[in-house]
């Protein structure tokens, strides 16, 4: 790069920054003004110990910043994380190279105690459509380097997009080969469907983590550092900008809105959901207005790249009715004949709330993008998992919110949105299956077609379960519940291409990745292909 196209670079990012300093700042919250702010009293930065043990990670890229993340936590067990109960300041710099001599932007922000010394950065000013190198510093320490990006303007040419898709990666449950993975391909966007951490213990553990089910915000603050001291997730998380939402395991298994998996862990679960949505912001590179007052959880946003993406990112969990007809005495999800449930097609039950669907519908008639992928965290395709003529379904994927689905269908086809793709979860399968409005009738049109990533990590399904979804040879194009892996999607102008890599086993720390299925979807057309 010239030099005089540097020097430009540096005086705009001098400009951003005290835009960036003013709103890291909570100014507002704490009653400082930027000059008050730099004379403020801060803890000094002086670590026996390395304060970076969770890395760093970005997220949320646009095509002037994104959202860079760290944590300051120098002892995974004390309380305090072992940085000490106050305010830290922590240092950062933005730079064309990993080797930071062509530097854009540098300057000071501030690691919360109230937020478990993490840092939220939201960076305006960089150029759009280029790679960014970042670090921070504390004290004498330095972070390792992140990699991100910022999105291409508007009519600017774009490269294929890859993303990593990932779900359901329970610690005690395997290795993280799938990220590795990603690692080695190359990809660049990772999305996490939910199951990001799960808030027990599991019976055969491959490695432990701390025991027993969070509860407190220390509980769910300990647990996801546990996760992060996975070495293949930090880089995973160094290496490319990560979008999120969650699922039921980030609280409590199945839990719907504010009722919780068992009617004995009713009580006080509202605050006890408010603390993990405090501890999942704190370990994630979220938008600071992510974390809303009153203990909800702003996930549900799109994200465009270019023109090439509208990702509409979903919530599944925290807004919807509860799951119908559950076996006593559990609350959440149970398999249900649906000729047993009188609630079933109730047109009130929602799975994402009267707002989101609506903020949604919208989302689609505005969007000019290429591609629209909805990320969310259940299985979408409607399967009857009963091989008799009665239906069988699991109440706590979009097959229990029947009117639900049927609404989001007739929304995609009425916006006239351009190539729909729905992406799922939870299910710890791949699934691929074209949506009709009328799942089993052939001469319904196809609205959408899902692609569902198996589990990270995680244990398989039922197999009784998978060879329901086989047995639907209308809509369904491959099913396999035997393999932990994830999605790896190509996005171009003409195609979307998506792999399902998966690995036979993940209960040993080194794994061979496999090719199980290649799919794709030609633009402007319906329906999956299976290659
Ligand atoms: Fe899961
Ligand atoms: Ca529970």
């Amino acid at each position: 790069m010239r030099r005089d196209a540097i020097t430009a670079l540096h005086s705009r990012a001098m400009i951003d920054r005290r835009v960036v300093l003013a709103s890291a700042l909570y100014l507002g919250g704490l009653g400082l003004t930027p000059a008050a702010f730099a004379s403020a009293r801060l803890r000094p930065a002086v670590f026996r110990r390395d304060p970076f043990l969770l890395g760093v990670a970005s997220g949320y890229p646009h095509p002037n910043g994104m959202v860079l993340w760290t944590r300051l936590i120098a002892d995974l067990l004390a309380p305090d994380g072992g940085v000490g109960p106050d305010d830290i300041e922590v240092g950062f710099e933005i730079a064309l190279d990993p080797g930071f001599r062509q530097t854009v932007q540098t300057g000071l922000t501030r690691a919360e105690a109230i937020f478990a010394h993490s840092v939220h950065l939201e960076v305006r000013g960089l150029e759009p459509g280029r790679s960014y190198y970042y670090r921070f510093r504390a004290g004498e320490h330095r972070s390792a380097v992140g990699r991100t990006w910022t999105c291409p303007a508007a009519g600017q040419p774009q490269l294929p997009l890859r993303i990593g898709v990932a779900s359901c990666q329970h610690y005690e449950q395997g290795y993280y080969h799938a990220y590795r993975h990603m690692l080695e391909t190359g990809v660049d966007l990772i999305a996490h469907l939910g199951d990001y951490i799960y808030e027990g213990n599991t019976a055969e553990p491959v490695r432990r983590h701390d025991r027993g089910e969070c509860q407190s915000l220390a509980d769910y603050r300990l647990r996801y550092a546990w996760y992060r001291s996975d070495p293949t997730l930090r880089e995973a998380h160094a290496a490319c900008p990560w979008v999120l939402t969650h699922d039921d395991h980030e609280v409590d298994n199945d839990y719907a809105s504010e009722q919780a998996e068992n009617p004995g862990e009713q009580p006080g679960f509202v605050a006890r959901r408010a603390a993990a949505y405090q501890a999942y912001y704190e370990h994630m590179p979220l938008p600071r207005d992510s974390l809303l007052a009153g203990g909800g959880l702003q996930l549900y946003r799109s994200q465009t790249v270019g023109d090439l993406l509208g990702l509409h990112i979903l919530d599944t969990r925290q807004y919807r009715s509860p799951q119908p007809c559950p076996t006593p005495p559990r609350q959440g999800g149970s398999r249900v004949f649906v000729d047993t449930c009188p609630t079933w097609n109730d047109a009130a039950r929602s799975m994402l709330g009267e707002t989101q669907e609506r903020w949604l519908q919208q989302q689609l008639g505005q969007s000019r993008a290429r591609w629209n992928l909805l990320a969310q965290s259940v299985v979408f395709s409607l399967v009857d998992e009963d091989p008799g003529p009665r239906q069988l379904h699991w109440n706590d994927s979009w097959a229990g919110y029947p009117a639900a689905r049927l609404r989001l269908l007739e929304a995609v086809r009425d916006s006239g949105v351009a190539n729909p793709v729905i992406l799922g979860g939870d299910i710890h399968a791949f699934i691929a299956a074209d949506q009709r409005l009328e799942a089993n009738d052939g001469n319904s049109p196809i609205i959408a077609s899902e692609l569902v990533t198996t589990s990270i990590s995680s244990g398989p399904p039922p197999q009784k379960v998978i060879d329901a979804y086989n047995r639907d040879t209308l809509n369904v194009h491959h099913a396999d519940g035997s393999h932990r892996g994830y999605l790896w999607l190509q996005l171009s102008q003409e195609r979307l291409e998506a792999r399902m890599i998966g690995f036979d086993s993940v209960r040993e720390p080194t794994a061979v990745a496999r090719t199980l299925a290649n799919l794709s979807i030609e633009a402007d057309r319906r329906g999956l292909q299976k290659l």
